[in-house]
């Protein structure tokens, strides 16, 4: 069995692609460059025969694709554009993400005849009602939808475009499988905010945004404890069985999940940090001490309902202790090694 992983060189793709070789799979992983594909290959060495990489600069060129699908039982559509500095939101930031993600149904529509499901990495970002703000006594479900449009993200800031650009990337997936009737179906994963250790080349100097969430803490960088936007979590390791799940199980097929953890907040973050003895002192004292047990997760927040992927992917979820101490405990041995 052979799964495609689009930007298999990202955070959520190398653990995915580490689970997906752990559970037997054959990888075949997709990346914008060279340096990109030698980096993941290097991640791998003990079993590179099982994993390759192919080159795709452009997957908004027409095709880009096609070549890649042939051949393999399923995708796993990981790339997207996420960044926050972006100076146009159209070409950066919503075609890459909606053209990307429609070019890569149609080469598996018309060359991938083993596939029989694609997987699409939507978010959270495409659930998230902005208008409703923390939204007291509601529980987000796989019912929830952003409902922002194209021309108004045009314009935004780049947070509103990125989070437009997963909204609309992913109806743009379920209206192509609802009107073309391919010979695959669709399953899609929405997380929240993912933490947890990455397993892929971390850049300090230009960081992934989970990555660079984490480290700030560690880094002195933080004069306070930030204010919390998005008050769902999911471990990295955890969406990666998720997406592993998702391709196995029958049931997954033209299904949505929400893929939580749980609720938290950047305090919260604080707090496990600076309470944890596995963490060196030299880094405690790095770690904003903002409100220490204020500003957690409550009634004036909110609630996240995770029932659906537990009942249907078979999934558990790590605690955001786990989480969040393994994910210092990483960057910080990667720190020390920079
Ligand atoms: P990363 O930035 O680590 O990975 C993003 C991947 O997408 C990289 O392989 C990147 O390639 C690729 N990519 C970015 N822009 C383009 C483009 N224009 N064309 C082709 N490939 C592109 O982020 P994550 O691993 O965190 O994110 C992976 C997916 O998960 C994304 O779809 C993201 O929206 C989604 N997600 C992430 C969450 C999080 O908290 N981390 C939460 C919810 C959803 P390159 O390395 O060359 O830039």
């Amino acid at each position: 069995n052979t799964i495609l992983v689009t930007g298999a060189n990202g955070f959520i793709a190398t653990q995915t692609v580490a689970s997906l070789l752990e559970s037997g799979y054959r990888v075949r992983g997709t990346v914008r460059s060279q340096a990109s594909a030698d980096a993941l290959l290097k991640m791998f060495p003990q079993i590179s025969s099982e994993l390759s990489v192919v080159v795709v600069p452009d997957m908004t060129a027409q095709g880009a694709f096609d070549e890649a699908v042939k051949g393999v039982n399923a995708v796993l559509h990981i790339a997207s554009p996420f960044t926050l500095t972006i100076k146009d939101n159209e070409a950066e930031m919503l075609v890459p993400a909606i053209k990307g993600t429609e070019g890569l149904l149609e080469s598996v529509a018309t060359h991938g005849s083993d596939t029989r499901r694609v997987v699409l990495t939507s978010s959270f970002a495409a659930m998230v009602n902005f208008t409703k703000g923390f939204w007291p006594g509601h529980v987000y479900n796989e019912a929830d939808w952003n409902d922002v449009t194209y021309d108004y993200a045009k314009t935004a800031d780049a947070g509103t475009a990125y989070v437009a650009s997963k909204a609309l990337a992913e109806k743009a997936a379920w209206s192509f499988v609802r009107e073309r009737k391919p010979h695959f179906d669709l399953a899609v994963l929405c997380p929240p905010m993912v933490f947890g250790p990455p397993a892929h080349a971390v850049s300090f100097s230009a960081p992934n945004v989970s990555a660079w969430d984490m480290n700030r803490f560690l880094s002195g960088e933080l004069e306070d404890v930030p204010s919390t936007d998005f008050w769902g979590f999911v471990d990295v390791r955890d969406l990666a069985t998720a997406h592993v799940r998702a391709l196995e199980v029958p049931e997954a097929g033209n299904e949505r999940f929400f893929i939580v953890s749980g609720r938290y907040s950047y305090q919260k973050t604080a707090d496990v940090l600076r309470a944890s003895p596995l963490i060196p002192e030299a880094y405690k004292k790095q770690v904003p001490v903002g409100q220490p047990g204020k500003n957690y997760p409550g009634p004036h927040v909110y609630d996240v309902d995770n029932s659906k992927s537990k009942r249907i992917l078979g999934i558990g979820y790590r605690p955001f202790e786990e989480s969040i101490i393994d994910s210092a405990l990483k960057l910080i041995e990667l720190r020390e090694k920079k």
